[in-house]
């Protein structure tokens, strides 16, 4: 019942877009009624109130139904309940023609505007109102004609007595303007159809417009995140249904933002959207791709049988990368870092395995990139630690949890401690120890190392003070620096202000790099090194031989000393020849290069004397010692043993 109240007295359901246009037709429907009531008015009853001399019951109380809406129009226009007092009026007329000896014309007249106002208005309360008034109007009135009753002390009229020839004129009169007004009404009624059809249909199309905008990337019109969310509901839905697996596919471009940066955003997007048709054509037609951002890429893949299948979609998909790419001239040559996660095996949950196949995606990039690699629950704990430790590492510098340890390093020929290698110990409150093979590379991607290695600095030179004051005055300790410091300028000035402040004598402090700076930073770490090797500090090449340094640069490079890595130095106990053939080609390289040389993880004795045997002029090790604390350093210092 509720409901059908309610849908009466609503409007047809129509588009919010239309209402306005409905307002406006509304208006000039109200317009052709009223003038359709003070047509009645001046014609009808005031030619036939001076015919019937019933001025009084014609003209005048049809004024008074006729000037209050015309008064009003001007403020209600528009108005949904004007419309029911227009309806109201238009049917009160009718009791006015009565008077006037027009019943007749009364008659159908009711029809008529009955008729006109249902189709004028669209709405179908101005008919009840019309409606109800009429059927009041007639129990009242008939009534009266029946009983010959006078209200008031009109005069009592009886219905349908014989008229005159005037009557007959104003009858044609009304009849030809109903035509006319029906005729308008319905013009009004086709045009306005066609109007709300026709914006019915914009607004179709530029809804449909919107939509693909909101849901496409509009640059390789690929579907895009929001897209990919609704989609992969479904194709988990499908999945429950059927028991069957899909997996996500997260791929990021390798080094894209190079292209970006180098050769411009023009080339970047074109190269993107050559990227979309690769994937297009690397996967199967119901494989869903989306563009997530930048440049990074979802798939959502359900059509595999086993995990090999998947696999070998994967590396077929990173082949098409690796070919040459040809894009506004250029040739550019690509490569991408897959993560791999499958439900349900790795989640049931759609966030999940997005998660999941980001965290992969990075296990890729961690391998070297143009890789893939499958989630796991290993990799989701590593991740998790990781994070902890990149969250924890700045409490922990202010909580001094970070402390330098030092390494003996032994000469060959004298068999005493001539120095030692700083590494640092981070002694976790409550986790314990956390090596520095964990904490050191999260630093380094963090760009952290640059407050540790300044500590390093700082504390290193600080103890060559002390060791200083304690009259070991000849031990050259070095500290490991990172890649990264090299970027950072400040290194030569920390490295000064620090043996400044310390007054020591820079020959004691050495440092430590990898054969990748020279690499990476050719120019830039030529200078660096040539200034640090002013100022007195000695250059160690760490893990000499992992690298890809080839002669010339170490020809070019300020270097003093080869420190060979700890797994040549494993090879040496080999029962193969070749791991100690190894080790002996880096000791003369060191001695026709006129470096130093130090040998690393020595462990054994037999490695020692390998070393000792062929010109190796320092070693360290657990042979000889662990990495401990100033204190022990110290002790073993005093201690002043031979070493052999
Ligand atoms: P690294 O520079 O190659 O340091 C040598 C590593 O070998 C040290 O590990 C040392 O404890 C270990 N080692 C020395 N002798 C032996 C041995 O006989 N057997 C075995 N198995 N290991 C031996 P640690 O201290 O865990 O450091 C690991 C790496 O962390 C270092 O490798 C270095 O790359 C980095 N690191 C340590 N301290 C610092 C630092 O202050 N700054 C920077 N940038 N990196 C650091
Ligand atoms: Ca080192
Ligand atoms: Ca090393």
């Amino acid at each position: 019942m509720k409901k059908i109240v309610n849908y009466i007295f609503s409007y047809p359901k129509i588009p919010s877009y239309a209402k306005m246009s409905f307002q406006l037709f509304h208006i000039e429907s109200d317009r052709v009624m009223l003038l359709l009531l003070a047509l009645q008015w001046v014609v009808a009853t005031f030619i036939t109130s001076i015919k019937y001399a019933t001025f009084y019951y014609g003209f005048f109380s049809g004024a008074f139904i006729v000037l209050p809406l015309l008064l009003l129009y001007k403020h209600l226009k528009g108005e949904r309940y004007f419309r029911y007092f227009i309806a109201v009026a238009m049917m009160l007329f009718s009791v006015i023609f009565i008077q006037q000896y027009l019943g007749r014309i009364e008659m159908h007249f009711h029809v008529f505007i009955a008729m006109a106002i249902l189709t004028l208005y669209k709405d179908v309360t101005p008919l009840i109102f019309a409606a109800a008034t009429t059927i009041i109007h007639h129990i009242v009135f008939n009534y009266l004609q029946l009983y010959e009753v006078s209200l008031f002390g009109m005069p009592v009229m009886v219905f349908n007595y014989g008229c005159g020839f005037d009557i007959v004129i104003l009858h044609a009169i009304f009849v030809i303007i109903e035509l006319f007004v029906l005729g308008y009404i319905v013009r009004l009624q086709v045009e306005h159809t066609i109007n709300i059809n026709e914006s019915q249909n914009q607004v179709n199309e530029l809804n449909r417009e919107l939509e693909h905008i909101s849901m496409h990337d509009t640059l390789t019109n690929l579907p895009n995140r929001l897209n990919l969310n609704q989609k992969i509901k479904n194709v988990l839905l499908n999945a429950e249904e059927n028991s069957k697996k899909f997996a996500v596919i997260f791929l990021d471009l390798d080094h894209f933002k190079n292209i970006n940066d180098t050769l411009g955003h023009d080339i970047g997007d074109a190269l993107l959207k050559t990227v979309a048709d690769v994937l297009k054509e690397s996967v199967s037609k119901d494989t869903l791709i989306s563009r997530i951002g930048g440049d990074e890429f979802i798939m959502v893949v359900s059509d595999f049988n086993n995990q090999n299948e998947l696999t070998s979609t994967i590396q077929n998909l990173l082949n098409n990368f690796r070919k040459d790419l040809f894009i506004k001239g250029y040739s550019l040559r690509l490569s991408a870092s897959v993560g791999i996660s499958i439900y349900p095996d790795d989640s049931k949950n759609i966030k999940d395995l997005m998660k999941y196949a980001d965290i992969a995606m990075y296990k890729a990039k961690g391998d070297g990139r143009d890789n893939f690699s499958f989630f796991s629950q290993e990799l989701n704990k590593k991740v998790h630690t990781e994070v902890d430790i990149v969250n924890d590492m700045q409490r922990a510098f202010h909580d001094n949890e970070f402390k330098l340890y030092y390494q003996p390093k032994i000469d060959v020929k004298s068999k005493k401690i001539v120095g030692a290698e700083a590494l640092l110990r981070w002694h976790h409150k409550q986790k314990g120890f956390i090596p520095p093979s964990l904490f050191i590379p999260l630093a380094e991607n963090t760009g952290f190392i640059l407050n540790l290695g300044k500590f390093v600095i700082q504390n290193s030179t600080q103890a060559i003070k002390r060791f200083n004051s304690l009259g070991y005055k000849n031990l050259s300790i070095s500290i490991n620096v990172s890649t990264r410091q090299f970027q950072n300028t400040n290194l030569y000035q920390d490295l000064k202000e620090s043996i400044d402040d310390n007054k020591i004598n820079p020959t004691q402090l050495g440092i430590e790099i990898t054969e990748s700076v020279m690499l990476k930073y050719i120019d830039n770490a030529l200078i660096a090194l040539n200034e640090i090797k002013k100022l007195g500090i000695s250059i160690h090449i760490d893990d000499f031989g992992t690298g890809y340094s080839s002669l010339s640069y170490l020809k070019k490079f300020p270097i003093d000393t080869l420190k060979i890595d700890k797994s040549f130095v494993d090879d040496i106990i080999d029962k193969d020849e070749s791991g100690r053939l190894l080790v002996n080609t880096i000791l003369s390289m060191g001695k026709s290069l006129h470096l130093k040389t130090v040998a690393e993880g020595v462990e054994t004795k037999e490695q020692y004397e390998f070393l000792r045997d062929n010109g190796c002029d320092t070693i360290q090790g657990y042979y000889f010692a662990k990495p401990m604390c100033e204190d022990e350093f110290i002790k073993l210092l005093e201690a002043d043993k031979i070493y052999s």
